[in-house]
């Protein structure tokens, strides 16, 4: 449920939201009003349709954005207790909150807060799914190994709209695809073979180049660690028995 932030890297200075949008998000960063300035990309996205209020709505305590500091990671969404949708018998709405890392909400940082945004809300869309299905979910271990991981990631190169976004994007997926299941690669596998094509059209090179970098080894090694610490935390809870 946590995008990790694998480069550290300044912004692009081009972005997917409008001129006027932009002006207002740096305008209000500069003015020291980080929510201010979180409100009107999330006004924006939600105008443009890319977040949905309905899934979005909340029951109980929290507010549904939240700035705090969260080390190594941009932004967060966690989920209270699903609850039943109003306009929808039958329904259960997932109860987000999502947590932006106050370091993402710097002058520079629009469009790693926008690509942040959709990821987390990526993941809305899965706990929507699972709260209204019955199907049982395959045990994976870590982050890695984790399809709603594989799943944004992807999504994440399939809007991708910038070379170094795609870069990182890539990379992600690239290494979390070696970590699924067989019968979660197969669950993908017609969107990872449109992806792959959009990222050797987009990058010049295919994304076997993509995870050969020393970068993608790092990331791969951090993914293995949490892979062995999950693996390590199930056994020790009695797992399996
Ligand atoms: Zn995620």
């Amino acid at each position: 449920m946590q995008r990790l932030d694998i480069y550290g890297r300044t912004a692009a200075q081009a972005s997917a939201l409008g001129a006027e949008t932009a002006r207002a998000f740096r305008r209000l960063i500069d003015a020291g009003d980080q929510a201010g300035a979180l409100r009107v990309v999330v006004e924006a996205m939600t105008s443009r349709g890319q977040l949905d209020p309905r899934l979005l709505r909340t029951s109980g305590e929290g507010e549904l954005w939240q700035i705090r500091d969260v080390p190594g990671f941009r932004a967060q969404a966690n989920f209270r207790s699903s609850f039943a949708d109003p306009d929808t018998p039958g329904r259960r709405l997932p109860n987000p909150r999502f947590t932006i890392s106050s370091t993402a909400l710097r002058a520079d940082g629009l469009d790693d807060l926008y690509t942040s945004i959709l990821h987390e809300y990526r993941h809305v869309e899965q706990e929507s799914e699972q709260v209204n299905s019955t199907t049982p979910r395959e045990q994976t271990f870590g982050y890695g190994a984790d399809p709603d991981e594989f799943d944004a990631y992807l999504s994440e190169v399939e809007f991708s709209y910038r070379r170094e976004h795609m870069r990182t994007a890539a990379l992600q997926a690239g290494v979390h695809w070696e970590f699924l299941s067989e019968a979660n690669r197969a669950a993908f596998l017609s969107r990872w073979t449109a992806a792959q094509a959009k990222i050797q059209r987009v990058l010049g090179h295919p994304v076997s180049d993509v995870v050969a970098t020393p970068t993608a080894e790092a990331y791969r090694q951090r993914l293995r660690e949490m892979e062995r610490s999950a693996r390590e935390a199930w056994e020790r809870a009695g797992g399996g028995r």
